[in-house]
């Protein structure tokens, strides 16, 4: 489904990204997971085409596709969907607008019709429901105050809405107390299809007991250092990233 191949990318002429490579297959969940500054993040956006990130060399196709060569928006109705990409607040535009946008448009790309407002109001109900989320939600404008875990809860709602066939989560973990937490991994998990991969970005090993990985990576200084299963979070967790580096000059 995946295939990167020696990529390379800089963000404001530094290097960042150092050769990396990486394949998902459907149905997989990959796991990327380093030190801060490693890259990752990097690594996620370049994937989804964010502006901001020159690649300098090496390849990225989906489904034979050259990844590299489309727009943001082309990737999304391609499959390929990064959450949250409405970063900024935007003032006034209501998130359930945002969200019957998005699905329409990936409708539009299928050769779809618009999806009937009621069957939307049914589809967008039971997903605020699995995501234990507040139907008022979708009244409020996107990002507006949102609290961190909010903006997490919104995230993996617009993944369970849109159905991607790559779905890049990065740090859909971060700020969230546990239960909240649980709740996103539930839905991600909700998220595994045979067909569907899912890319998870993470610091902490402790989002993988809750989402069990089918592959992990550690991605250091802009390669990545070592794969493994979930048994490698688990010795990361134990004993931090310095052995890989240590094993790597040895
Ligand atoms: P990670 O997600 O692994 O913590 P990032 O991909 O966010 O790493 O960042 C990798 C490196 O790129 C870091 O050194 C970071 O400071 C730098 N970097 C990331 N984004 C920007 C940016 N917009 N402008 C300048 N430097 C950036
Ligand atoms: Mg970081
Ligand atoms: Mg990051």
């Amino acid at each position: 489904m995946l295939e990167i191949k020696d990529l390379h990318a800089k963000v404001e002429d530094k290097a960042i990204l150092k050769g990396v490579d990486l394949t998902i297959a459907p149905g997989e969940v990959h796991a990327i997971m380093g030190p801060n500054g490693a890259g990752k993040s990097t690594l996620s956006a370049v994937i989804a085409g964010k502006e901001g990130y020159e690649v300098t060399g090496g390849s990225i196709t989906f489904e034979g596709r050259d990844l590299l060569e489309m727009e943001v928006e082309e990737r999304a109705q391609a499959g390929v969907l990064m959450g949250f990409q409405y970063p900024v607040e935007i003032p006034g535009v209501k998130n359930v607008y945002l969200l019957r946008a998005a699905l329409n448009a990936k409708r539009k790309a299928q050769g779809l019709d618009e999806i009937p407002a009621p069957e939307f109001m049914r589809l967008i109900k039971d997903k605020l429901a699995f995501m234990k989320m507040d139907g008022a939600f979708l009244q409020r404008a996107v990002n507006e105050g949102f609290s961190g875990g909010e903006k997490k809860r919104n995230e993996i709602l617009q993944m369970l809405v849109l159905e991607p066939k790559l779905a890049l989560l990065d740090e859909i973990d971060s700020g969230l107390d546990i239960d909240a937490m649980k709740v996103v991994a539930e839905g991600v998990n909700s998220l595994r299809t045979e067909d569907r991969s899912i890319l998870i970005v993470t610091h902490y090993q402790r989002l993988l007991d809750y989402i069990v990985p089918d592959y992990v990576h550690v991605l250091i200084d802009g390669r990545i250092a070592r794969s493994g299963d979930k048994g490698l979070a688990l010795e990361l967790e134990s004993r931090g990233y310095d052995w890989i580096l240590e094993g790597e000059h040895a």
